[in-house]
């Protein structure tokens, strides 16, 4: 068997340690050549890089890099967005597991350099859609969803056509957990605290996204996400609350047949199945015994105590640069709420602040977005409360 090489970018978070998990168990088919990593876990990434022999390794800044070439003397240490870009062209196949927007220049120069790309980084794809959509169809370039809600989708489109802009489908449902504050009244949600909005109940997943995933902002990216994927558009996607987590999407073909995937939650089986396509791995992650009692229900999500997600809707129908906009001022607000200067409740009231500042510009170039993000940035920070 040849083997594929793999990039893998964000490697010292929640994704990266799934992608190193199925990595070792397929030592035969993979091997990983290049990888990257935050500030925050420097000694991980050394780590990694002994553990798989890796010698590119891509950090955020020259004082690292010193600290990675005494450690690891005689590896190709490279830094900052110019590094990302050279280790995300560098490989077969590169995992965007960087989280935010920080993962833009993987997510582009990956597909320019007609790699496949498999993305856990639904912020760049959100924030630079039309960006995307041009360097996707490079010769060679595939982009697979990790992030499991669209890694179910792509499964059940099987069969379905793209060319014709997916005309037998009715609609995507995307599934929700609903997160640890599902079925909260009003009252109970002002008393939300960083420790209960870090427990999700059935996803052990890094910090942003678990937040996300509290005030259902997560959803409301992935629907963006799951338009800009499949070319869908958003009053085509729709969200069900489903707090099992079993049902990771579905499809709902003009016959009224709706398509479905289950497993038991576990992102080691979306990792594997961008890493194999057109093979699945042979390791039934997530696999479910059927022998067990298993309840699954499905209900609205609460839109009223929940606004993240019509923001989200509110984002696409506005289009131009405003899905970057809201997702920039959302890691704004998520930042701080993580730094304790702002309530829960406030997350997303700064989100929808800025969305309501919101300067219109069209996307057709990288610097209009890079300015937009800046831009949308400093307009969150301003709307923080003091
Ligand atoms: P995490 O916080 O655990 O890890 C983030 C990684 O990005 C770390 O390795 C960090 O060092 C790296 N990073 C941050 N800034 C960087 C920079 N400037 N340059 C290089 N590396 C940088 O996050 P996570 O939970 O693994 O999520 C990663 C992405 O995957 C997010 O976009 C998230 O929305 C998506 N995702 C995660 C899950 C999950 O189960 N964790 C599921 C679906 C989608
Ligand atoms: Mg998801």
């Amino acid at each position: 068997m040849s083997q594929t090489s793999v990039a893998l970018l964000g490697a010292t978070g929640s994704i990266g340690s799934q992608t190193l998990e199925v990595l070792r168990r397929e030592p035969e088919r993979f091997r990983l050549t290049a990888i990257a990593g935050g500030g925050g876990n420097i000694e991980r990434l050394i780590a990694i890089a002994r553990e798989f022999q890796v010698l590119q390794i891509g950090v955020p800044s020259n004082e690292l890099r010193e600290v990675l070439l005494s450690a690891l003397p005689g590896s190709h240490v490279v830094v900052g967005d110019e590094g990302l870009k050279e280790l995300a062209s560098s490989a077969d196949t590169i995992v965007n597991a960087v989280v935010g927007f920080a993962g833009l220049p993987v997510t582009l120069a990956a597909l320019e350099a007609g790699k496949r790309l498999a993305l856990a980084n639904k912020e760049s794809l959100i924030a630079a859609a039309p960006l995307v959509e041009r360097v996707r169809h490079t010769p060679g370039a595939e982009l697979l969803p990790i992030d499991s809600e669209h890694c179910a989708i792509h499964q059940a489109l099987a069969g379905a056509s793209s060319a014709t802009g997916y005309r037998d489908v009715r609609r995507l449902i995307l599934t929700a957990s609903g997160g640890p504050f599902r079925g909260w009244t009003s009252e109970a949600l002002d008393g939300v605290t960083k420790d209960k909005a870090l427990a999700h109940p059935t996803w052990t997943m890094g910090p942003k996204i678990t937040i996300d995933s509290s005030t259902l902002m997560n959803k409301g990216l992935e629907v963006l996400e799951a338009s800009a994927l499949f070319g869908i558009g958003v009053d085509r996607v729709d969200v069900v609350i489903h707090p099992q987590s079993i049902v990771h999407s579905m499809v709902e073909y003009v016959d009224g047949s709706v398509i479905a995937q289950l497993s038991k939650p576990d992102m080691r089986l979306p990792i594997a199945y961008c890493l194999g396509m057109p093979e699945r791995l042979d390791h039934a992650w997530g696999a479910l015994d059927f022998r067990e009692p298993l309840t699954l229900e499905f209900s609205p999500p609460d839109l009223t105590n929940f606004p993240a997600l019509p923001l989200a809707y509110e984002a696409a129908r506005i289009g131009g640069v405003a899905p970057a906009w809201m997702s920039a001022a959302n890691e704004v607000a998520v930042a701080a709420f993580l730094a304790d200067r702002i309530s829960w409740r406030q997350i997303v009231e700064v989100v929808s602040l800025t969305l309501s500042r919101y300067e219109p510009v069209g996307l057709t170039s990288l610097s209009e977005l890079l300015e937009a993000d800046a831009r949308a940035r400093q307009v969150a920070t301003a709307n923080l409360p003091q």
